[in-house]
């Protein structure tokens, strides 16, 4: 069960990718309460991970997400690019689950909620828990590092917080036929694990959300025996999102809420800020990536071409590199300037006090360089993505704001509502009024406190 602590929700952050381990150690250590690891990647590298997580991240709780919903998909969305194939830890994350992924993997075809009949769900659910809790212990026993932990009187070393149950996408044409299964499949958890905390992780699209199905879906999630809510709307970005699809966003989180803790699994600012002015949303964490940041399509399955970007502190947003010059110009005639008005964490502090013009400094955010890309339909073309160091810098200086955005303190809503609608004065004068268009509707709907449903 995730720890309540009224000031701030559980800063999460999701570890998807290896070249991402170093972001969560070192400057960052202490920048972040709990990793969320995908399954796939734990699947496919556990000893590696095993590594990671009892010396990198030493003392970090995780959560593994056994994405069970990886196999329910087309399977387009688990090919790999390069080889044409299924990916491998897709294939390796089948291995440890079993059936019916296993079987339905290897034929090349999606699972469908007629493939979990009868004794096939427990023996599902069991392997699906016994993944999260032994796949990480069984790698460090291997390689001897359970001693440490004896002698560090750590009673269940690598032990994930909660075990998440296994989880579909449901989407308005089959939420009837997977969200018995959903529901089973944690009631079927509990069973096994009464003495654990279990995770329903509620996964939908927004068709489903802004129809009147959500309300069964609704009262079946809460009337389960779940510990705590996870909660991913497919596509939902809450800074593009229109107000309405927010509104009834805001409203399901806020009605699951009112009897279990809820997490967010792919949240920006909002659902941080809700956190701590709205306690009625009982939002107990939030989870974030790197690169990806604060929302994610269900498929593909990992994977994506990486793309970095400004994420500007008082927007709240990543910006296109420059459209977060256009804001930063103003306050880039000295680096002091910058400092108060734009941000003070290390990154920027090294790169635009270390310049010997502050805009010079700040152009490392956005260097590109060009690469050749070749794709079978489309012939030879070039495109600018940043150079890995320019990424690098985004990213550090996104988890240092994000970092400060989860401890700022807690304030009225009416004073955050005027924060958000300030900044979006400023920065309208500037990008233009449809820019930044998600700081009014957030401002709107942390002043009202939601009732979607
Ligand atoms: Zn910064």
């Amino acid at each position: 069960m995730i720890a309540r602590d009224r000031s701030a929700p559980v800063h999460m952050v999701r570890y998807g990718i290896h070249r991402e381990a170093h972001y969560f150690c070192g400057e960052f250590a202490d920048s972040y309460d709990w990793v969320v690891f995908n399954g796939a990647m734990v699947a496919d590298a556990a000893s590696g991970l095993a590594a990671f997580a009892s010396s990198k991240a030493t003392g970090k709780p995780f959560i593994i997400d056994p994405q069970t919903h990886a196999f329910q998909h087309g399977l387009a969305s688990v090919e790999s690019s390069k080889t044409g194939g299924i990916k491998r830890s897709i294939l390796k994350l089948a291995d440890y689950l079993g059936e019916p992924v296993k079987s339905r993997l290897s034929s090349w075809r999606p699972v469908t909620p007629e493939d979990f009949s009868g004794s096939l769900v427990e023996a599902f659910v069991a392997r699906v828990a016994d993944f999260q809790l032994n796949t990480l212990r069984t790698q460090a026993a291997a390689r001897g590092e359970l001693e440490y932990y004896q002698f560090a009187g750590i009673a269940a070393p690598l032990e994930p917080e909660s075990v998440v149950a296994p989880y579909f996408l449901m989407d308005e044409t089959t939420v009837d036929d997977w969200l018995p299964l959903n529901v089973r499949f944690v009631e079927c958890s509990k069973q096994l694990h009464p003495g654990r905390s279990v995770t329903l992780q509620l996964v939908v699209d927004q068709g489903l959300l802004l129809s009147d199905q959500i309300n069964n879906v609704i009262d079946l999630v809460v009337s389960s025996r779940a510990d705590q809510v996870a909660v991913w709307v497919d596509r939902l970005d809450e800074v593009q999102a229109p107000a309405f699809v927010l509104k009834k966003y805001l409203g399901l989180l806020k009605a699951i809420g009112k009897s279990k803790p809820v997490s967010v699994l792919y949240g920006s600012y909002l659902p941080v800020i809700l956190a701590k002015v709205r306690p009625g949303y009982n939002i107990a964490g939030v989870c974030h990536g790197l690169e990806y940041g604060e929302h994610r399509p269900v498929v593909p399955v990992g994977g994506g071409i990486p793309i970095s970007k400004f994420y500007y502190p008082r927007v709240h947003a990543r910006l296109d590199y420059f459209d977060a010059y256009k804001l930063a110009s103003r306050h880039l005639g000295s680096a002091s300037d910058y400092m108060a008005n734009v941000c003070d964490c290390p990154v920027c502090t090294e790169l635009i006090g270390g310049a010997t013009r502050p805009d010079e400094g700040f152009a490392l955010y956005g260097e590109p360089k060009s690469i050749r890309v070749e794709t079978r339909h489309r012939g030879v073309s070039y495109r600018n993505i940043p150079t890995p160091e320019a990424r690098d810098r985004c990213v550090r200086h996104y988890l240092h704001v994000k970092s400060r955005e989860f401890r700022e303190p807690r304030r009225e809503p009416a004073v955050v509502s005027k924060e958000l609608r300030d900044a979006r004065e400023e920065a309208m004068a500037l990008l233009g009024s449809s820019a930044v268009g998600h700081l009014k509707v957030w401002a709107d709907l942390i002043e009202k406190e939601g009732d979607g449903f």
